[in-house]
């Protein structure tokens, strides 16, 4: 797999400091230019910013640009659509080989949450996933990113709007597939100094890859997880998402537990409902033994219609009676609505309807 060459989005506070200094420049000007590309999400360099010193600007025009050591991240929107509530803003991105990821900004503003892929496209193969449905092109890189967040910040702010508040890794991909990239750019987004986004203001949603929820648990990553269950019957679950196999549902409970044990963190559990799949009150019950003694909180999402997939919309009163039945368990659970529809702010479907594609 081929990645984009490296850009100066990709670099830690750390890593840039660590570049300045190999190139005899004090890596205290790294601030400066940090300052610039992540707090002020600045769209181009320009060199005679009175903040660059003499240093910093010769090293910039030296290693920054076409050809040069460093590229500079600036995904162009081939698509900028509202909902009609006004709640959800969907960017349709394309990267610097032409690939295209969607970015999306949710809620109101002081309180707005950015969704952001991690991969273009996804390996996972769900079925009731327009990304999954549109099969796998490669990973991001962490700049890549980090540039959808600040794509984010730069439409918020010109809109006089406050910046991000939230983040959630919950767009095209599998961010634990692309683990190694998504730990850079979370540790990016998160400095004090730059977005500044709190550690706890970030979940990162998966499919359920154990040997990545175990990474994080082992290492202590002071971000929230979600994980998309789905379903606890191993049958049905495989039916939904073919990768799983890999990892039987047993296997993924007990890494979760392990994660709880380790982090003290609570999970969130992702739970699209599907009519007649995964949407009875049994259902509910079975959810509800399987989280015995895990700290979860359950997200009933229901199914985004998607082009290709035969299953359909839960009714509300069936949704409602599998809230009430995992309340009744104990387990707090909510029925989110469903963003954006009029817009596709279903994961993967409005690169399906521009493109049209999956
Ligand atoms: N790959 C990760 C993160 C991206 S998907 C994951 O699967 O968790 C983000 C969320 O969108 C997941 O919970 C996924 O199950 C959900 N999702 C995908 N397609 C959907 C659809 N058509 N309707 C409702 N939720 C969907
Ligand atoms: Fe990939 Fe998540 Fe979509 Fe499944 S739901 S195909 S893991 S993006």
């Amino acid at each position: 797999m081929i990645l984009p060459p490296a850009t100066l989005h990709d670099l830690t506070l750390p890593a840039l400091e660590r570049e300045l200094e190999a190139a005899d420049v004090r890596p205290v000007h790294a601030k400066a230019l940090w300052r610039v590309l992540h707090r002020e999400a600045a769209a181009r360099l320009d060199l005679d910013r009175p903040e660059f010193l003499p240093p910093l600007r010769r090293w910039i025009a030296e290693t920054v640009g076409e050809g040069k050591r460093w590229g500079f991240d600036l995904p162009e929107p081939v698509a900028d659509l509202k909902s009609t509530d006004g709640q959800t803003r969907k960017f349709l991105l394309r990267l610097g080989d032409g690939e295209t990821v969607e970015t999306v900004i949710m809620g109101y503003p002081g309180r707005s949450t950015a969704c952001v892929s991690t991969q273009a496209g996804c390996a996972m193969g769900c079925t009731f996933c327009a990304t999954g449905r549109g099969g796998f092109r490669r990973h991001l890189r962490p700049g890549e990113i980090v540039a959808q967040v600040l794509h984010c910040q730069r439409a918020l702010r010109a809109g006089g709007e406050p910046g991000l508040r939230n983040l959630v890794l919950m767009g095209m991909g599998e961010p634990l597939q692309n683990a190694d990239a998504v730990l850079a750019a979370l540790e990016i987004v998160s400095s004090r100094a730059g977005v500044n986004l709190g550690p706890g203001h970030i979940t990162l949603s998966t499919v359920g890859v154990v040997p990545g929820i175990l990474r994080m648990a082992r290492e202590n990553w002071p971000y929230s997880l979600a994980v998309s269950l789905h379903s606890v019957r191993e049958e049905e679950r495989r039916a939904l998402i073919p990768a799983t196999r890999r990892w039987p549902v047993a296997e993924l409970l007990a890494a979760c537990r392990t994660y709880g044990e380790l982090t003290g963190r609570r999970i969130f559990v992702e739970w699209t409902l599907i009519a007649g799949v995964n949407d009875t009150p049994e259902e509910a019950r079975e959810l509800a033994q399987a989280l015995a003694g895990i700290n979860a909180h359950v997200n009933l999402i229901p199914l985004n219609p998607v082009a290709g997939y035969e299953g359909e919309v839960p009714g509300h009163a069936a949704a409602q009676a599998f809230k009430v039945a995992l309340q009744q368990a104990g387990f707090p659970a909510t029925l989110r609505q469903r963003r954006g529809i009029d817009i596709a702010a279903g994961c993967g479907q409005l690169k399906g309807k521009v493109e049209g594609g999956c």
